[in-house]
């Protein structure tokens, strides 16, 4: 391995012993940089965080005001200590997100966080970063995980809803990030209409209308009647595709947004009629054209399927190894 004695990858995230600063810590620490808002990287109960202004915007919503905040400036160093500097690059995976290269003596790491190479209306798009050892995140990293473009799922989407007058299209989409990117996805698509949201989607999506990313018309599915709804698309969290909430929907069909719509079991485990393959994270290809792009001289590979990457990686002739970091959660997908 390289000389990055100054870094350690323990179950509990990325820590930096000389500086006593982690990266996206999964339990409180006293000093983190967070690449951005999901819950598998941002926690709650951080003393002093650095991170985006907008990463810093979704953690307050969350989680409440960290003790100590400091707004990284992309592109920026900032000074950690013990010699080590960190600077946050876009990550293109939601509004917010930023890989984070930290440098010591001439050494440079790239820690990914979670992140995509396609366009996004709601995010800055990935930066690509030279590095001497790259930090990578293998949500996807199967070969078999290729998404297709977003412009044919949207296409599926509406369809639906033309063929359908009488019932609604119910879009399961997570929280932060994939709400709001299929909403701006169909508002490219030219769609105008009122979208229809679950009450647990309400607050993020006005947020990201406050950080800059318009999201056209809003109303909650709460108080309408149900004929109103007929020929709508109303989006809720994944949990509320199949409960009580969605009884109240004149005869949805229900769809769920999701890297993991390419596995058709998983499809089926939650009822879903209409699979849209929408991801926010890169799929296998992304990852390799990434790695091949950057040509590390070493490559880290953590939050997901790691085995198969690092095995690429070798027959790239590319030095590797996984991380056995804890706490991934599919809130990202
Ligand atoms: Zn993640
Ligand atoms: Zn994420």
């Amino acid at each position: 391995m390289t000389g990055t004695g100054w870094i350690s990858a323990t179950p509990t995230g990325i820590h930096l012993p000389g500086a006593d600063v982690w990266i996206d810590p999964s339990q409180p620490v006293a000093h983190a940089l967070i690449t951005h808002g999901h819950a598998d990287h941002a926690r709650g109960g951080h003393g002093r965080v650095i991170a985006t202004a907008e990463t810093a915007a979704i953690m307050a919503l969350r989680y409440g005001q960290a003790p100590e905040t400091q707004h990284a400036v992309l592109r920026q160093p900032i000074a950690l200590g013990d010699g080590i500097s960190a600077s946050f690059y876009p990550a293109g995976h939601v509004l917010g997100s930023a890989q984070i290269l930290l440098e010591r003596g001439g050494e440079r790491v790239v820690v990914t966080g979670d992140y995509k190479r396609r366009q996004d209306p709601t995010c800055l798009p990935f930066e690509p970063v030279p590095c001497d050892v790259l930090i990578t995140e293998a949500t996807f990293g199967l070969p078999v995980f290729i998404h297709p473009p977003i412009a044919g799922e949207m296409a599926r989407l509406l369809q639906a809803r033309a063929d359908h007058p009488d019932r609604c299209v119910l879009v399961g989409a997570y929280a932060l990030g994939k709400a709001q990117r299929v909403i701006a996805e169909l508002r490219q698509a030219g769609y105008g209409e009122p979208i229809f949201l679950h009450g647990a989607l309400a607050r993020m999506c006005a947020l990201y209308e406050e950080l800059g990313v318009p999201l056209g018309p809003l109303e909650l599915v709460e108080g309408q009647k149900r004929d109103k709804l007929a020929g709508q698309i109303v989006l809720a969290p994944p949990s509320a595709l199949n409960d009580r909430w969605s009884r109240r929907l004149p005869d949805p069909i229900t769809a769920m947004a999701s890297g993991w719509m390419r596995v058709r079991q998983r499809a089926v485990q939650r009822n879903v009629e209409l699979p849209l393959i929408i991801s926010d994270h890169a799929d296998w290809a992304e990852l390799t054209d990434t790695i091949r792009e950057l040509r590390p001289a070493e490559v880290w590979v953590t939050h997901g399927r790691e085995e198969a990457l690092v095995h690429w990686c070798q027959t790239q002739q590319l030095r590797a190894r996984a991380l056995e970091l804890i706490g991934h959660e599919e809130e990202d997908d």
